[in-house]
């Protein structure tokens, strides 16, 4: 017997959720859903139904922004540009620093044309040429 962490009853047949506390059955039917994305059970507050194209799937507040951000990636054309750093959308010729480990810093995207020239003369010539065959 395990003591359900919502109602403080004994419970023979639980969850447990992402926060590792024990839920009974009844609670988690209740209050909870199953993150499509991570696979834990998730306070019902704080899922998301996300319905795309394909599917219905039902995501926890931790896994949607990846999501988001996902979605944002797909619809752009990025390409590396590893001398400087950062990733270009050819689509709209905006420039994306990385946030270290190759994140791409969504916010601070700045058009080509506003681009110092000190940054394009730190660019390698390989880099160079990828932009030269886009443009
Ligand atoms: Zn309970
Ligand atoms: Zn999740």
């Amino acid at each position: 017997m395990k003591q359900c962490n919502c109602c403080k009853e004994s419970t023979l047949d639980y969850i447990i959720d992402a926060q590792d506390n024990i839920v009974c059955d009844e609670c988690g039917i209740k209050d909870y859903c199953f993150c499509d994305e991570c696979g834990e059970y998730v306070k019902t507050e704080s899922c998301e139904v996300i319905e795309d194209r394909w599917d219905v799937s039902v995501v926890c507040d931790k896994c949607s922004l990846p999501i988001e951000v996902t979605k944002i990636l797909n619809s752009l054309s990025l390409i590396p540009l590893d001398s400087v750093g950062c990733y270009i959308d050819t689509k709209s010729w905006i420039v994306y620093p990385c946030k270290g480990n190759k994140e791409i810093d969504l916010d601070n995207g700045v058009h080509l044309d506003d681009c110092t020239e000190e940054w394009l003369s730190e660019m390698s010539t390989s880099d160079l040429l990828i932009l030269a065959h886009k443009l």
